[in-house]
């Protein structure tokens, strides 16, 4: 059942994906059936004896694992009122954009005169960013018959993307001259509608394979989703070490639509990982005072981490990070680290969970311990007189965990603690880190919480369920 499911939604969300990344064949798809008679894309002007599309026509829902929806973030633009149908002796043709190809040569391509094509695309360039009209953009060009036997353009509209990707049709309407001022002219007159954009609160979920990147991609999510997961556990799951074939997630993610178009994700309301068996489960709350705001899991207990400021109990720093002069090497020397002097045989503790990466004698370091933690970064301590039981790499430690003693072992003048910290692979001074605020919610917020993230418990818990 769960498989068949996962499938499913799989399914439906790499035909939206599919949809939104290849407007051109909709597009075909949906002239094909406006203009049944016509065959794209060859250009066969209709006399049309039948009724116009409605042209601002509000475009369907899109298909999904849909849970909740939110209300849009702002009232929609109400949409022009649709144009009456044309008599039926008007002409239309409809076409698109070609690849490469400029609105320009497109119109005249579809019959348009020149002055006429001059006209319109002056009067569109407010309305359509001419440079990002892409291949696949449709147009129709309707023209009213003449005694004269020639024909006068009517009306054009096109349908396009906004800049930000909101399927948008912008009307041109030829307005005659008045009749009491023939001399003025007519002229065309341009609108536009944009599809409303939606926001849909959603549940997915999936089995990690061989990376939790191929389960989202495989669900049919985006890259982006990922980041937007990973950052939730940042500070709890090594998503690079530690993901594990069976591991499973679950999210209940904002995302936002205009006319069935896939736009992009907003917030991650609630997620879940279950690493090895063992669950990890954030949710996003904002407290009704908006004096509280954070990822917390179901106890209150803040997601982030925080790392501590100093790595053993009293200390004082002898020597911070940056420029100085090396007292062994005589010269001006960049200082990785910020060192601590301190007795030897105090007590040096690792400032966060984390894994020892090495655990080792060098020339210069003495005996060195490098642990690696959460979100990408890495800590030294050098120097020691001696490692604590068990400090070897690939050992596990806890925060305030003692893995070893001050010493005077290496390069080093005297005894004390040289301490590094890298981010990404680089030193940083760790003086100057920031670290996020790791405090429990508190506790007059606790029941708030627990309303708050209630139901989106539930809805994390459906997900195993359907
Ligand atoms: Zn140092």
């Amino acid at each position: 059942m769960r498989h068949l499911r996962y499938s499913k939604s799989g399914h439906l969300m790499r035909e939206q994906r599919r949809a939104a990344q290849r407007p051109s064949r909709e597009t075909l798809v949906r002239a094909g059936v406006i203009v049944a008679a016509v065959t794209l894309p060859t250009l066969v002007a209709l006399v049309a004896p039948r009724r116009d599309q409605r042209p601002l026509a509000p475009a369907a829902a899109p298909s999904g694992q849909v849970l909740a929806a939110l209300p849009p973030p702002a009232r929609p633009e109400p949409p022009p009122a649709p144009a009456a149908p044309p008599p039926p002796e008007l002409e239309r043709v409809e076409a698109r954009l070609a690849d490469g190809e400029a609105l320009s040569t497109a119109l005249q391509r579809s019959g348009v005169g020149a002055d006429d094509t001059s006209d319109l695309v002056r009067a569109l360039k407010d309305h359509v960013d001419m440079r990002g009209l892409r291949a696949g953009a449709s147009f129709s060009v309707v023209w009213r018959p003449l005694v004269t036997g020639a024909r006068e353009l009517v009306r054009v509209e096109l349908r396009t993307l906004s800049g930000e990707g909101v399927p948008r049709t912008v009307l041109v309407e030829r307005e005659p001259a008045p009749i009491t001022q023939p001399e003025v002219g007519a002229r065309f007159l341009t609108r536009h509608h944009d599809a409303p954009i939606e926001t849909k609160v959603e549940g997915l979920s999936g089995a990690v394979r061989s990376s939790l990147y191929q389960s989202m991609l495989e669900a049919g999510e985006e890259a982006v989703l990922v980041n937007k997961f990973v950052d939730v556990f940042a500070w709890n799951v090594d998503f690079y070490r530690q993901t594990q074939r069976g591991d499973e997630w679950r999210v209940v993610v904002e995302k936002r639509y205009a006319g069935g178009r896939f736009l992009g994700y907003g917030k991650v309301l609630a997620a879940e990982y279950v690493n090895a068996g063992s669950a990890h489960r954030g949710f996003l709350f904002d407290a009704a005072d908006g004096m509280h705001a954070g990822t917390y899991d179901e106890e209150g207990n803040a997601l982030q981490r925080t790392f501590l400021k100093n790595p053993m109990e009293i200390a004082r720093v002898t020597s911070s990070y940056g420029m100085r002069f090396h007292p062994v090497l005589g010269k001006n020397k960049q200082h990785q680290g910020v060192d601590y002097g301190a007795p030897t045989g105090t007590p040096v503790w690792s400032v966060a969970d984390g894994v020892v990466k090495e655990a080792r004698f060098s020339s210069t370091a003495g005996n060195m311990i490098v642990v690696q933690h959460m979100n990408g970064i890495t800590t030294e301590y050098f120097h020691l007189s001696k490692f604590a039981d068990g400090i070897k790499a690939g050992a596990r430690v806890k925060q305030k965990q003692p893995i070893g003693l001050v010493g005077n072992t290496g390069t080093s003048t005297g005894s004390h603690l040289h301490f590094g910290m890298l981010r990404a692979g680089s030193h940083v001074d760790p003086a100057k880190q920031k670290f996020p605020n790791a405090r429990p919610i508190p506790k007059e917020y606790r029941d708030e919480l627990q309303r708050f993230i209630a139901p989106l418990l539930a809805q994390l818990q459906a997900l195993d369920r359907a």
